[in-house]
């Protein structure tokens, strides 16, 4: 009994440990110290239990590790083959019952013995008593390598498993090799915590961390600066084959890497053995590449691949955004010519110079050369304005002189624009039109710009040449002043609107409906509306009546910000009292920036000045405005007077705006009075004033010299003009 309670101890501590495997040899010795015992018992089962042993024997004796177990005297109770085998005995050496101490001398004289270890001690310790748990790794002198388990009985002895573990630890010791060897940088990082666990001695040379400090780190410190600009996160990077990443290295320098990641168990936690492959030059390389396939080698500028690319992405961009944009083909004219005569060297530095210039003229516009001297640009914004505009700059350049190594050449060039979707709705026929219309630009004589719809090229070109013509209408005294006669109902003239004029040398009176846009477009409606208001105010400050005078002012002077201070100078540089000064200004000046505009309305209110606010029904016509700024004067537009009788509803408008008026304290002119019925009306209804031409038509001053008290007034009251 005593002997079964030490093997269930043994048992539970072989169980414990993992030493499964010796169960079965260590039941078989159980059963061979009973034997006896049981045949005795058994009686009727002895032949059962006699199978029963002999396959028990088998087990023990073929059990992988070798098994010896010994009571308290140290003597053999059981040991099997495997155990006699890996220490070089017979089968007859270790039958049980033999002293320890004799088995271990045969050991050593087999020439067995710990590596680093003489024989005297290796045999006074191998023969001392065991009375706790020992779990060692024996190297002995012939090079094997042993696992060593032992644990202590109750009754004094001990059963132990020894196991020749050599190949393991060669393969555990090649494989480490293998890592800390490896080409290829590599560690092994805690999946929890992230921290490195290993790391090998490629990865210390390619990071340059130092490997101590490489272990205190973990994923996030190498990602950190990389992760702003799109590393992955390596948190979710396991089992990653090829997934590419940035990492920072210790000198500061970014490296992009292909991680190969694999989940695995280290030192007894989830982790992951990761390699990585550095792709920065090659991603340069690849980039590189990729750039030389879209551009050209001479002048660096997009090829014809990447302009392919660009217009089928602008026209998808614009399919869907509903916008319009335009195409630019341009040709050099004269390239061949500067060829043939100077040579390719100066045709080639031509070439890049003239590409530089086109590039800078075109602003953000997308610049690419298609062909030898040619040329396209893609310009994206409102259309036709914003292709007109890069054409008209190109143009511009056109006068250029280049000094090209010793020689002058001049950048002469054409363009033919056609715009999507007007001139065509894919890339083919954008180009192919372009590309027309390109030719008849050179046949009209080359440094020309031509629009592929022939209405619209003869539009633009009209406008570009007049306003070449209105930046110099101020200079060559072009521009005039009409004055207009305003009256109160009886008839008595108490003021003037100063229209502008502009004589045109060849085309004759121009109407400001076709210049004022183009002076506001062109910022030069700044130098003429000061022109026009400096002239209205030297001219009435000069008449003997003390009558009003209406100056027109555009939305677009009021991104001026000194505008109330030129009112201020003019009005004391003309000596003109300042209620008799009426500026009239549209609702498009409230539109933008109203804050604005209407700080700027009360500092010019508080010069002394009128506010009138022109054309009014026309466009939103907000009653919003009539609230927000104190008008002195509110101006019907002409269309309603002039629907009068036409359209009952015009009456209904005219008499609410002329009560709307009143009801706000503003007093109200009807514009656009032509019949003694509309005259007639307005004045049923108390409008205040009326202008038109049943008045007096806009004309020079000198028609008027009798109402502003330069001369007898000859006929009073209606239709002076
Ligand atoms: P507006 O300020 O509303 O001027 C009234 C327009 O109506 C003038 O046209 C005038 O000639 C016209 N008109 C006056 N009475 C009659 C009439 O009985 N029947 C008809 N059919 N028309 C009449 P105009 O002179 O061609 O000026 C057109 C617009 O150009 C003006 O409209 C004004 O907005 C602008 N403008 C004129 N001069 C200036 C200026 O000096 N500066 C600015 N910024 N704009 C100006
Ligand atoms: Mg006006
Ligand atoms: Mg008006």
């Amino acid at each position: 009994m005593k002997l079964l309670t030490s093997v269930e101890m043994i048992f539970a501590t072989m169980t414990d440990h993992g030493l499964f495997v010796a169960i079965g040899g260590f039941v078989v010795g159980i059963f061979c110290c009973l034997l006896p015992f049981r045949r005795r018992r058994a009686g009727a089962d002895g032949a059962a239990v006699v199978d029963q042993n002999q396959q028990l024997v088998a087990a023990l004796h073929n059990m992988p590790q070798g098994l010896c177990m010994f009571d308290g005297e140290q003597r053999i109770i059981v040991c099997n083959h495997k155990y006699a085998a890996l220490y070089g005995l017979t089968p007859e050496m270790v039958t049980p019952g033999t002293r320890r101490r004799d088995m271990v001398e045969r050991i050593v004289a087999n020439g067995i013995r710990f590596a680093d270890e003489a024989p005297e001690s290796y045999l006074k310790e191998r023969t001392e008593g065991v009375s706790t748990s020992v779990d060692k790794i024996h190297k002995l002198a012939d090079g094997r390598i042993i696992a060593v388990a032992r644990r202590p009985l109750a009754g004094g002895g001990w059963v132990a498993t020894h196991e020749d573990i050599t190949e393991l630890k060669q393969r555990e010791a090649s494989f480490q090799l293998l890592f800390d060897n490896n080409p290829v940088p590599m560690w092994v990082y805690d999946r929890d915590t992230l921290r490195f666990l290993a790391v090998n001695q490629a990865a210390v040379e390619h990071y340059g961390y130092r490997r101590e400090q490489f272990l205190t780190m973990s994923l996030p410190d190498l990602q950190s600066v990389a992760g702003d600009i799109g590393g992955t996160e390596l948190r979710a990077m396991e089992d990653h084959v090829g997934a590419t990443d940035w990492h920072a290295k210790a000198d500061g320098g970014l490296i992009e890497v292909a991680v190969y990641s694999r989940r695995l168990r280290y030192a007894g936690a989830a982790a992951a053995l990761v390699s990585v492959i550095d792709i920065t030059e090659r991603r340069v390389a690849e980039r590189r590449i990729a750039h030389l396939a879209h551009h050209d080698m001479l002048t660096k500028l997009p090829n014809r691949a990447a302009f392919t690319e660009r217009l089928d992405a602008t026209i998808e961009r614009a399919q869907g955004s509903g916008e319009s944009f335009g195409l630019l083909f341009v040709d050099l004219d004269f390239f061949k010519e500067i060829n043939d005569v100077f040579g390719h060297v100066v045709g080639d530095a031509f070439l890049c110079a003239a590409s530089e210039r086109l590039q800078r003229l075109a602003e953000d516009n997308f610049v690419a050369r298609i062909g030898g001297d040619e040329f396209v640009i893609i310009a994206e914004g409102p259309q036709p304005l914003t292709a007109s505009a890069v054409a008209e700059r190109l143009i511009g350049m056109s006068s250029e002189q280049l000094e090209l190594q010793g020689h002058k050449v001049e950048i002469g060039l054409s363009v033919g624009v056609a715009l999507y979707p007007a001139d065509g709705t894919d890339a083919k026929t954008l180009l192919a039109n372009a590309d027309t219309v390109l030719y008849r630009a050179k046949e009209d004589g080359r440094g020309r710009a031509c629009f592929f719809d022939p209405q619209m090229d003869s539009k633009i070109q009209q406008s570009h040449a007049l306003l070449r013509d209105l930046r110099q209408a101020v200079e060559r005294d072009e521009l005039l002043l009409y004055y207009q006669p305003q009256a109160v109902v009886d008839g008595e003239v108490i003021g003037f609107e100063a229209l502008l004029r502009w004589r045109h040398e060849t085309r004759g009176m121009i109407s400001p409906a076709e210049f004022i846009p183009l002076a506001e477009e062109s910022g030069l409606i700044d130098p003429i509306g000061e022109w026009v208001l400096r002239e209205a105010c030297r001219e009435a400050a000069s008449w003997p009546q003390p009558l009003s005078i209406a100056v027109n002012l555009s939305p677009v002077q009021f991104q001026q910000r000194d505008l109330p201070q030129l009112v201020h100078r003019v009005l004391l540089e003309s000596g003109l009292a300042p209620s008799r000064l009426e500026l009239e200004i549209t609702e498009g000046v409230l539109l933008s920036d109203s804050a604005r505009a209407l700080s700027l309305l009360r500092r010019l209110k508080a010069l002394g000045v009128q506010i009138a606010l022109d054309d009014f029904g026309t466009g939103y016509s907000s009653l919003s405005y009539l609230q927000s700024f104190p008008f002195d004067k509110i101006k019907i537009d002409a269309k309603f007077v002039r629907n009068l009788g036409a359209n009952p509803q015009s009456s209904t408008i005219l008499r609410a705006v002329i009560a709307l008026g009143h009801g706000l304290d503003m007093s109200v002119i009807a514009e656009g009075v032509e019949t003694e019925e509309q005259y007639r009306f307005l004045a049923q209804q108390h409008c205040d004033q009326v202008q038109g031409y049943l008045i007096g038509r806009p004309l020079p001053v000198a028609h008027y010299d009798a109402a502003v008290g330069r001369a007898p007034y000859a006929e009073p009251g209606r239709a002076l003009g």
